[in-house]
């Protein structure tokens, strides 16, 4: 039997597991509404603490002077010791953030250690670029000058993250920080803490130096804390765009550089002469996969009007194999949503579209079948306005829209007349012609016929418009730790 909250209680600072000086607050299992686990609140007397730690660590420790191979040892052995407790993240995953144990593992343990392993081996690349000798001719005597580019690390990071994914995401943004020669304070969500507290034992035993690492727990007043910090350098979070801007204000009177992975409002484009069955069923999970809660679903599904009536026939079909259920059941398809909050947002955008004359075929309540536990229906309303604010607006709950369209530069028009620009999907028979069609979306990342299904480490992800800025995974990824320096040499 695993021990699943053992030694969690306490914040990782310095390399040590400390009492938090903020208390202790309670965390609710999503599934059963009851008391998963009591949690430490980190406050600003600790945050002090993890701030100097990874600071000093920057300044006069090891890590930022290491070589490239050095470092990238010791995060094989980091990577190495978080697999040897792949049971109990998973344990955690799903009892902590609600993921259905099929997917738990698979999606939100294995993929970020495929990731983790491409940017260890990414990161021991020697980046530096020589700049060609050139005859310089200043004084009386030519000389030649020429010179170095390096990529340094930028300094002590602060990644402040969000529930939905928090081990997938808590490691894209240690995994490259920490292997450029960064040192970096982690602010997780509230709602998630255990999941990243757990990062920090396999930290001390992997041997990443004292202050390298430091996880703090809390409430948004000590990531708010974070982005005003004078001694963080580089401010990386991961989560809303409402908190993304304000982020992005709080980080400017201290002029330290911003990543923001925000929200989506993902359209996925169905031709007409798309496999409609396939259509179908990539639709149903841009919308139902994690109870809804992923930042880059297809949310919108924007379906040509000769075909859209059959494409929602087969959705609702493949609906009725989608099982809403307690997490750990392994029938369970779509587990709950994670509080009771996010519930009440979700119930609340479904109500104002039924108020503006939405057409529900789907869902649009709790099941009935479930008294405890967060959960709601996968809900469907079709023949949307691109305008309104369900096909607008992040719902971040299991709910979908289908918008018809009958040329291609309309499908093109109305998945680009989004405020955020995240991920794109064009579902056609000719590929071809998707491709092109994909060169016009103003999105981060486009699949087609469902892409490479998260096989690609080495695809950057990111958004344009609200959905951020800034790019997470493969090189870009890593480069986005690093600045460079010029070294400049004159010989004669
Ligand atoms: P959120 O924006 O409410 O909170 C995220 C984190 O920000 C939490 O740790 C919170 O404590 C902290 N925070 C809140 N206010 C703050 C402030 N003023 N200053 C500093 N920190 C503050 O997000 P959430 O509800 O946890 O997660 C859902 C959101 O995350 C969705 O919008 C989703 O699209 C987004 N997301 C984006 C990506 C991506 O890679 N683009 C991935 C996953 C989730």
């Amino acid at each position: 039997m695993i021990k699943v909250m053992e030694g969690l209680d306490k914040l990782y600072i310095n390399g040590r597991f400390v009492n938090a000086s903020g208390g202790r607050e309670a965390v609710i299992n999503p599934a059963n509404e009851q008391i998963l686990s009591e949690a430490p609140v980190g406050d600003l007397y600790d945050l002090r603490l993890a701030v100097d730690a990874a600071r000093d660590a920057f300044n006069k420790g090891p890590w930022p002077r290491l070589s490239p191979l050095k470092r990238s040892q010791v995060m094989s052995k980091f990577r190495e010791s978080l697999i040897s407790r792949r049971d109990r993240f998973g344990a955690l995953i799903l009892q902590e953030g609600g993921a259905v144990c099929g997917d738990a593992l698979s999606r939100q343990f294995d993929i970020p250690m495929q990731h983790l392993l491409h940017t260890i081996n990414v990161g021991s690349r020697n980046f530096a670029r020589p700049l060609a000798p050139i005859v310089t001719n200043l004084g009386a005597t030519k000389g030649i000058g020429a010179g170095i580019v390096e990529r340094v690390p930028i300094g002590v990071v602060a990644a402040i993250t969000p529930f939905n994914y928090p081990t997938y995401l808590n490691l894209a943004k240690i995994g490259p920080a920490l292997m450029a020669g960064n040192t970096l304070i982690l602010k997780p969500s509230q709602l998630t803490p255990f999941q990243a507290l757990l990062l920090g034992e396999a930290a001390t035993e992997a041997g990443i130096p004292p202050g390298v690492l430091n996880i703090i727990t809390g409430g948004d007043d000590i990531g708010e804390a974070l982005t005003r910090e004078e001694a963080v350098d580089l401010l990386t979070f991961t989560g809303s765009d409402v908190v993304g801007a304000k982020i992005a204000e709080q980080c400017g009177q201290s002029l330290k550089r911003v990543q923001l992975e925000l929200g989506g409002k993902s359209a996925l484009i169905v031709r007409a002469d798309a496999d409609l069955d396939m259509a179908a069923k990539t639709a149903l999970r841009g919308f139902t996969a994690h109870a809804g809660q992923g930042c880059a679903m297809f949310t919108r599904a924007l379906v040509h009007n000769s075909v859209r009536s059959v494409f929602v026939q087969k959705v609702l079909e493949l609906s009725k194999l989608v099982k809403v259920g307690l997490p750990s059941d392994p029938s369970t398809t779509m587990g709950p949503l994670i509080s009771a909050a996010q519930r009440s947002r979700v119930e609340r955008s479904v109500e104002l579209a039924l108020e503006n004359g939405g057409n529900l075929v789907m869902g649009g309540r709790r099941p009935s079948h479930l008294e405890t536990g967060f959960y709601f229906e996968p809900t469907l309303f079709d023949d949307v306005d691109n305008r309104s604010s369900l096909a607008q607006d992040e719902v971040f709950g299991p709910v979908g829209c289908v918008i018809g369209f009958d040329s291609d530069e309309e499908a093109v028009m109305l998945s680009n007349d989004s405020k955020y620009g995240l991920r794109a999907g064009v579902m056609s028979a000719n590929v071809g012609h998707a491709y092109e069609m994909a060169q016009q979306l103003r999105v981060g990342q486009v699949l087609i016929n469902g892409g490479a299904l998260a096989a690609l480490s080495d695809a950057p992800f990111g958004g344009f418009k609200r959905s951020g800025y800034g790019r997470e995974n493969g090189e870009e990824g890593f480069l986005g730790y690093t600045e460079s320096r010029v070294i400049e040499y004159h010989a004669g």
